[in-house]
């Protein structure tokens, strides 16, 4: 926390104003919207995943469509595909940025349309705070004229030719769960140029309620608004996003630093000038060789109460989407099996730092 959320939350107390709505929630969405800038509408919402199927909805997609969406990421970036009744495609990642791979999103593209079906979105994703190949992802989606989610709920923050992670799709979502950059313990928020998708989906998230003075409803809503409470956390978390950014890149260059003797491990980099990272988490890849391997850095850590955890497991490997089909090739899944999460939180001291610096140069010694 940084120290403004509470009299935020004392603002909304005071005024008695503790619905899923009010004046925390216009104020949290209008920092938002001053943060990312280029003429963005900001819908706060109760969690990332809410904005992502909210997303799908007003992209029209509903039951039997594909969608498309990266295979490494986080379980909630392909959930609500499910909810809709739709069919996720898998896409693989490419080593650079480990996000969607360009070449294989484009022949999934092909080959679902040779099969009948033109998918209706792609879900691309910041992983880690690494932004996705921007360039590359919306000329494709502009080829074939299928829309962008932008999940871009690890990387408030980081940015990708100077524009920012949260303005570069069609559609974008943002999270602020426990455990992203900023938090308001529990939330998230939908983010597009088009004002109407910010009103569809304040409306849907407000239980569809019709103009007319009794309850009227000739749409299924949701219960998806963000509370003025978790709002007033998030109008505090605004003011210290900077510092949480540069405290947890000043992980990422601690690691660089740390692993520069160490030649089986790569630490997960931006590729160029053009990527910048907020390293929502920093990760290395561990190349087995001489007896060391990413699982006996784990365990070692472990003992020494330090945890760290693998890469996200694709979702192609998932048993839950075991039928969903997949292309790619097994970037994704080296990842997974190479890869490893280490401790990057914004409050990590000089103490913990250096039992870290310890555990690891001690294992590969
Ligand atoms: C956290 C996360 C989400 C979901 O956000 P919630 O606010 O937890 O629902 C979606 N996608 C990715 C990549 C995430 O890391």
């Amino acid at each position: 926390m940084g120290g403004n959320e509470l009299s935020y939350i004392n603002e909304a107390f005071d005024a008695n104003w503790i619905a899923p709505l009010g004046p925390n929630v216009n104020n949290f969405e209008e920092s938002i919207k001053t943060y990312l800038g280029n003429g963005v509408e900001v819908a706060a919402l109760s969690s990332g995943t809410a904005a992502l199927h909210l997303a799908l909805i007003l992209l029209g997609v509903s039951k039997d469509d594909e969608v498309i969406c990266q295979s490494f990421t986080f379980a909630a970036s392909a959930n609500p595909i499910i909810y809709q009744g739709a069919t996720p495609v898998f896409v693989d990642s490419e080593p650079d940025t480990w996000n969607i791979c360009p070449k294989h999103l484009k022949l999934a593209i092909e080959d679902r349309i040779k099969k009948g079906k033109k998918p209706k979105a792609i879900i691309a994703v910041h992983l880690y705070g690494m932004p996705y190949k921007a360039d590359a992802l919306n000329e494709i989606s502009k080829e074939y004229n299928i829309p962008i989610i932008e999940d871009s709920a690890e990387a408030l923050g980081s940015t990708y030719k100077n524009k920012n992670c949260g303005t570069l799709g069609d559609i974008s979502i943002l999270s602020f769960n426990g455990n992203k950059i900023i938090t308001t313990s529990g939330g998230g928020a939908l983010v597009s140029k088009l004002p109407v998708h910010k009103e569809k989906a304040v409306f849907l998230a407000t239980q569809a309620r019709d103009q007319a003075p009794h309850y009227q409803h000739t749409q299924i809503g949701y219960n998806y608004r963000m509370s003025n409470i978790s709002a007033g956390i998030g109008r505090g978390q605004m003011e210290v996003l900077d510092d949480h950014v540069n405290l947890r890149r000043r992980m990422n260059s601690f690691y660089k630093d740390l692993f520069s003797s160490i030649d089986d491990v790569t630490v997960f980099e931006e590729p160029n000038s053009d990527y910048y990272s907020n390293h929502w988490l920093s990760a290395i890849i561990v190349n087995e060789t001489n007896g060391k391997s990413r699982e006996g850095l784990r365990v070692y850590l472990e003992t020494l109460n330090i945890e760290s955890r693998p890469l996200w497991k694709p979702m192609h490997m998932q048993p839950v989407f075991s039928n969903a089909p997949f292309y790619g090739t097994n970037v994704a899944e080296n990842l997974f099996k190479y890869g490893l999460c280490l401790p990057s939180g914004s409050n990590l001291g000089e103490h913990e730092i250096s039992r870290i610096k310890e555990g690891i140069l001690n294992y590969f010694q």
